[in-house]
């Protein structure tokens, strides 16, 4: 029986996470679900897997907790403190799949008793890459990357021969307007940012999708992840979402994962690993798919990759104000009070506002990180829509 918790257990990620281990319940030992506010759906799965525990981040949910939870002996918990106890209860696989740099202090607390943590939270890593590689070293846990480009990198990437890779290639499906002109990315609404042409997920990354933020902030995840500098990481768009990315070592020989775009299928690599576990996920038919398209992304149209990969080689504290102000930007464009191609005018303005030194420890990403909100939010009142 392995022991798993899952933070974020009502995302998508979440989600897929659930699917998966519900279809094998024996073989699973479910310690604790944990959540932001959404009570009823935390408990019905916590229901279903009979979790020892679960939490909700929003303290003022836990009463409703409780009462979902009612005629059960499920432990229920509030507060961000909670999700932390939650992550530190010694389950042998995590999955931290919290949007946002919420998740960072959660997955750093999953760490600390070793064991696996399955990281699908790709803006922890980006604000604070190395605080969380220094810790996963420290404490001898296993960081898995759940991230499909990263997992499939990651299946590519020989052990043996990891000093022996010239370049690692991330593939981007390049979103619902890959083929729009920048005049036409200028009406674009939250419903047509989320709707996604291959992957369904949350709303955050659907966005981050849109904007090719998502591939930038995936180009810093993997310069985190993998043995290579920043020159070494390259994007190519491939709008079918067929091959996940691909590692090209020395000799010229180039490795890709292909998989259909099921985020259960990389999920399944983290949880069985380092074996593999069966899915009912859709196999590939090469044959009825036909061809495979290849281009250049368009940094003038998609401006924020331009902005992740100047923040990636300058480093420091570039990468924890992008994320920040673009967490913000994103929230301002979901909440109707930015418009879409000023997303990326606010992380440009509030990286030219704020340039603070290198963060070393915890204390520092996250003052960093506050500082960079507010001045991003304070360019969000700038925004005209
Ligand atoms: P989502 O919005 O569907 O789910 C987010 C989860 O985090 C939910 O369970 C929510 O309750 C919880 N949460 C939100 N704010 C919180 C807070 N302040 N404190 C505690 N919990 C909080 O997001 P998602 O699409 O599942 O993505 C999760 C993470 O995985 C993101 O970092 C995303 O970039 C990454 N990711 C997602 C996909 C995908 O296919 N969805 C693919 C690759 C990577
Ligand atoms: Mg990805």
């Amino acid at each position: 029986m392995k022991t798993v918790t899952i933070l974020g257990a009502t995302g998508s990620v979440g989600s897929s996470t659930l699917d998966l281990i519900e279809r094998d319940p024996d073989a699973y030992e479910v310690l604790a679900l944990t959540a932001n506010g959404d009570v009823g759906k935390l408990a019905a799965a916590a229901r279903r897997v009979r979790a020892r525990r679960a939490v909700v981040a929003d303290e003022s949910r836990l009463p409703a907790l409780r009462e979902a939870l009612r005629g059960t002996n499920i432990e229920a918990a509030g507060g961000i403190d909670a999700v932390c106890e939650a992550a530190r209860m010694g389950a042998g696989w995590t999955m931290a799949a919290i949007v946002g740099t919420a998740g960072l202090k959660p997955t750093l607390a999953a760490m600390e008793h070793g064991g696996v943590v399955a990281l699908a939270n790709k803006e922890s890593l980006v604000s604070a890459g190395g605080v969380m590689t220094d810790a996963a070293a420290r404490f001898g846990a296993t960081l898995l990357p759940v991230d499909s480009e990263h997992n499939a990198v990651f299946q590519c990437l020989d052990p043996a021969n990891a000093d022996r890779v010239s370049r690692i290639v991330l593939t981007a499906s390049g979103g619902p307007f890959r083929e729009r002109t920048l005049d036409e990315m200028r009406g674009i609404t939250p419903a047509q940012a989320v709707a996604h042409p291959n992957w369904s997920m949350g709303a955050k990354i659907s966005v981050d999708s849109a904007t090719l933020m998502n591939k930038g902030l995936e180009l810093i995840e993997a310069f985190h992840l993998f043995p290579v500098s920043a020159e070494q990481l390259d994007v190519v768009v491939h709008r079918q979402s067929v091959i996940h990315s691909l590692v090209e070592y020395v000799d010229g020989s180039m490795l890709a994962q292909l998989g259909a775009p099921d985020m259960r299928i990389p999920i399944a690599h983290a949880l069985a690993w380092p074996r593999r576990m069966a899915t009912p996920c859709q196999r590939l038919d090469l044959a009825t798919i036909g061809r495979l398209d290849f281009e250049a992304p368009d940094y003038e149209r998609f401006p924020c990759l331009k902005l992740a990969r100047e923040a990636l080689a300058a480093g420091g504290a570039r990468p924890a104000v992008l994320n920040a102000a673009n967490e913000v930007a994103v929230a301002a464009f979901l909440d109707g009070r930015a418009a879409f191609l000023e997303i990326a005018a606010i992380v440009s303005d509030t990286l030219e506002r704020y340039d603070p030194a290198a963060p070393e420890t915890l204390d520092q990403v996250l003052a960093i990180d506050a500082e960079a909100r507010h001045i991003a939010g304070e360019r969000v009142k700038d925004c005209v829509d």
